[in-house]
């Protein structure tokens, strides 16, 4: 197609969008005031197309989800294959079909120890609810009814369902709907940059953890059903917790009896270098909740991963009155398990662990002496960067103008990231090479210097 008619078919799809379509999470208004809907039409490896045909790196993999790259041939024919032989058919009434069994047993072998039994789900937010409804179900089977109350954090994601952006920390989530709904109780995340002023990491990680403490004491450990965290905050802008953080959250939970849920929707399969992120840090879960990279994005799938205690009471404990028509799709499950596989046979995850995750972290490391760089973060392929404009107090621009304008001028010269609060956020896919982490890190400082300029 000429340059003109792809602009002219753009238009059209714009035009379209513009009547019809009611997107995520976005500003309808302001969207179509700021010259519409970018569309992407094509992708391939680490670089999308959109529809006037400009390349864009994808520093965000989708959203945290792509996590093997785009065009992968393989994934098509696993799905193929397996819509012709079988399509759909449900996981009720005392059927299943061979991929999510087969799923199954794979994700067992891949889950930290103790998370042998799997609940699918299509979605983190559907993953999380079942999250809400098992652990009820599960203390009432304990003869402890009283035991219900959620504990998460400020800033935590957890999806965009009522039972979900409950247990999430996002105020504007929460205001727009009359939430949280009762029994969700949220506590300080931690992130040391916001919150720890004055304090070294260590110690303000044992101080975030003693909030989790302080909420049990101050409900009643009798009240409080489980603590819900992602591993490393994604959404919320990705924030590292220190080190010292999980050990203590990890004794808590056991002292109190308090079922401890991670969240591994964006840190799973690869993410930071290792299947799981609470096998890195040393997290031993009660149950798990995973998404996103479990497809690589190509089919929606989640699954909540259920440690032993948990599922032992509930096959005693007569029907689970829960499930979605999809839970265990056949389609879905057979490309993840392909994805897996992608995974497994290109060593992805080493390749994270090894040479990628430390080259990106480095590369964020060199731009803290930017003007605008109060502080940078990460951990294998997920990485932040604190946009300040005074060092020393960690003062913002108001409005997260930094941020914005830095964001716009990496989309503009070809690389997607994303803007949260004033921050930028990365999440790219697992396959990123060095070359390409290095024209990431190139466009990320034009777009700090160019957001200099803008706010002088
Ligand atoms: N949990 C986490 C940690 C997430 O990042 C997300 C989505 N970004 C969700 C849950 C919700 O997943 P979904 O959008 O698939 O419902």
């Amino acid at each position: 197609m000429t340059t003109q008619a792809l602009r002219n078919t753009t238009t059209v799809w714009k035009e379209q969008d513009r009547r019809h379509h009611i997107h995520p999470f976005t500003d309808s208004k302001a969207l179509h005031a700021e010259g519409g809907t970018r569309i992407i039409t094509k992708a391939q490896g680490c670089y999308l197309t959109d529809s006037e045909d400009h390349q864009i790196l994808d520093g965000m993999a989708g959203l945290w989800c792509v996590n093997v790259g785009y065009g992968r041939q393989e994934l098509a024919e696993a799905a193929y294959k397996q819509m012709q032989e079988l399509p759909y058919y449900n996981t009720f009434f005392k059927t299943a079909t061979p991929p999510p069994i087969e799923l199954a047993e794979k994700l067992a072998e891949l889950a930290p120890e103790g998370l042998n039994r799997v609940f699918y789900g299509s979605s983190g937010s559907e993953s999380n609810d079942t999250v809400v409804r098992l652990v009820r179900h599960f203390w009432n089977l304990m003869g402890k009814p009283d035991k219900k109350v959620f504990i998460s954090r400020e800033h935590a994601y957890h999806g965009s369902t009522c039972a979900s952006a409950s247990l999430g920390g996002m105020t504007a989530m929460h205001k727009q709907a009359d939430l949280p709904l009762p029994g969700f109780e949220h506590v300080m995340p931690p992130y040391w940059y916001d919150f720890g002023a004055g304090m070294d990491p260590a110690s303000f990680g044992k101080k975030a953890a003693k909030a989790v403490e302080d909420k049990i004491l101050e409900l009643g450990a009798d009240k409080v059903a489980a603590f819900i965290g992602e591993p490393i905050m994604g959404a919320g802008g990705v924030i590292v917790p220190p080190e010292t953080y999980w050990p203590e959250i990890q004794r808590i939970c056991k002292q109190y009896d308090v079922l401890l849920i991670a969240d591994e929707v964006i840190s799973g399969f690869g993410r930071v270098g290792t299947w799981f992120a609470s096998q890195k840090l040393g997290i031993k879960p009660d149950m798990m909740t995973m998404a996103k990279g479990i497809t690589s994005g190509y089919l929606p799938l989640s699954g909540l991963m259920v440690g032993d205690r948990i599922a032992d009471a509930l096959s005693e404990g007569g029907d689970f009155n829960h499930g979605y028509t999809y839970s265990g799709h056949p389609v879905a499950c057979a490309v993840a398990l392909k994805n897996i596989e992608i995974i497994e046979r290109e060593g992805l995850i080493e390749r994270v662990r090894d040479e990628t995750g430390p080259y990106l972290q480095e590369g964020l490391a060199s731009l803290v002496d930017h003007p605008l760089v109060g502080e940078v973060r990460g951990m294998g392929l997920l990485g932040a960067v604190e946009l300040v404009k005074d060092k020393d107090t960690h003062e913002r621009y108001p409005n997260n103008q930094a941020s914005i304008a830095c964001r716009d001028h990496c989309i503009k010269n070809g690389l997607m990231l994303r803007q949260v609060r004033d921050g930028m956020i990365m999440s790219p896919p697992l396959i990123l090479t060095k070359s390409e982490i290095d024209k990431l890190i190139s466009i990320l400082r034009s777009g700090l210097d160019a957001a200099k300029a803008k706010l002088g």
